[in-house]
């Protein structure tokens, strides 16, 4: 007879977290529940280590149930997860970066119009204007072959085929190759080796979402924002990478992408409309904890300290004793799920958002083939 459950029973979290398709699925509770048994750990001894910081949610757990966290984090993106979820900007600071960034001119245009009318069409029904939120492609296809939208006017609802002359209309757009030398450069410099796996990255994407994120991109540093709009406005954009793939399989399904394949049937998403859907994802109600960049420590109640290096860094590290390392109570992690897809995006989008010194080292993933 079984006495006891050998394992911990968590809840898996009601709402998806960014980026969540290619990250652990952890349940919530576990780790609080796990670090209960250090509970007489004097405050000051209480500090964990987790190796990998492949889940940010379980650090940003760990850290709320009372400890110090140290994690190493070699993936810009996951850096970035990290901090947003430990210290997230607040709703209004969202809200009002993107409506920023919404009025920001485009030629004589407001640059929400410019780029929300690339995803205009007549009403398939009744021939009013209306917006997609997505055209539906087959891979290979030259012109999408449907679309999805609702209609104000007619009440239409739903996805419809396109026809001929509407199709070409949507897949007309001001094509650029100056943005795809860009979205090449802003990873690997023109003699560098790893040009060629950039390249090959950057095929998920339609030469339309490049034109549009590189718009975006482009007016990250020109307006004049806070420092948490500014943090905000990195999310939305981070959002706007993810989502402007062509990894998004139709009819929808729950995919979890481990390599940069396109489905045989894909949704073109409307970029606009996935950053103003992605403001829920990523302001979130709970308090801040106190975040800090190794070798500053956070203070002595509860926190995250990133070690921004792989952990070979960090063992050698701990090996020379001019080095002040905490005394770690217990390691703690998610083993990171063997994942080209999200490794190889997260070097393209640190590369877009942040520059080429910002992909730093962790670009040699884009080396690796898929596992
Ligand atoms: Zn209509």
């Amino acid at each position: 007879m079984l006495k006891e459950r050998p394992f911990i029973i968590g809840h898996m979290p009601d709402l998806i977290t960014p980026l969540s398709r290619y990250l652990p699925l952890i349940p919530n509770s576990v780790a609080g529940q796990w670090l209960a048994q250090f509970e007489s750990v004097p405050q000051d001894k209480k500090w964990i280590l987790d190796p990998f910081g492949s889940s940010p949610s379980l650090v940003v757990e760990a850290a709320r149930s009372g400890f110090r966290i140290l994690v190493t984090a070699n993936n810009p993106i996951s850096r970035f997860l990290i901090e947003m979820l430990s210290s997230p900007p607040s709703m209004s600071d969202f809200r009002s970066s993107l409506a920023a960034l919404a009025s920001s001119p485009r030629g004589s245009e407001r640059l929400e119009n410019h780029i929300r009318n690339l995803y205009h069409i007549r009403c398939l029904e009744c021939g009013a204007e209306i917006e997609v939120d997505a055209f539906l492609w087959e891979r290979n296809a030259t012109l999408p072959y449907a679309c999805i939208y609702s209609c104000d006017q007619c009440s239409f609802q739903g996805e419809r085929d396109l026809s001929l002359d509407v199709a070409k209309f949507a897949s007309e757009f001001s094509s650029s190759s100056l943005h795809h030398a860009r979205a090449l450069e802003r990873v690997a410099s023109r003699d560098d080796p790893d040009r060629i796996f950039v390249e090959e990255a950057l095929a998920v994407y339609s030469p339309r979402a490049i034109y549009i994120l590189f718009i975006l991109i482009n007016k990250l540093d020109g307006l004049h924002l806070t420092t948490n709009q500014h943090r905000a406005l990195q999310a939305l954009l981070l959002s706007a990478c993810e989502n402007a793939t062509a990894m998004w399989g139709y009819p929808t399904q729950r995919e979890r992408p481990r390599q940069l394949a396109i489905p045989p049937r894909f949704r073109e998403n409307n970029i606009w409309k996935t950053m103003e859907s992605a403001i829920d994802l990523w302001a979130s109600p709970g308090s801040s904890i106190p975040v800090s960049i190794w070798p500053e420590l956070v203070g002595e109640d509860n926190g995250v300290c990133i070690y921004e290096g792989p952990l070979r860094d960090l063992i050698n590290l701990k090996q020379k004793s001019d080095h002040h390392l905490p005394q770690i109570q217990a390691i703690l992690t998610a083993i990171p799920r063997p994942n080209q897809a999200f490794w190889t995006l997260s070097a393209l989008w640190a590369g877009w958002l942040w520059g080429r010194e910002a992909v730093g080292p962790f670009k040699s993933v884009l080396r690796r083939r898929p596992l």
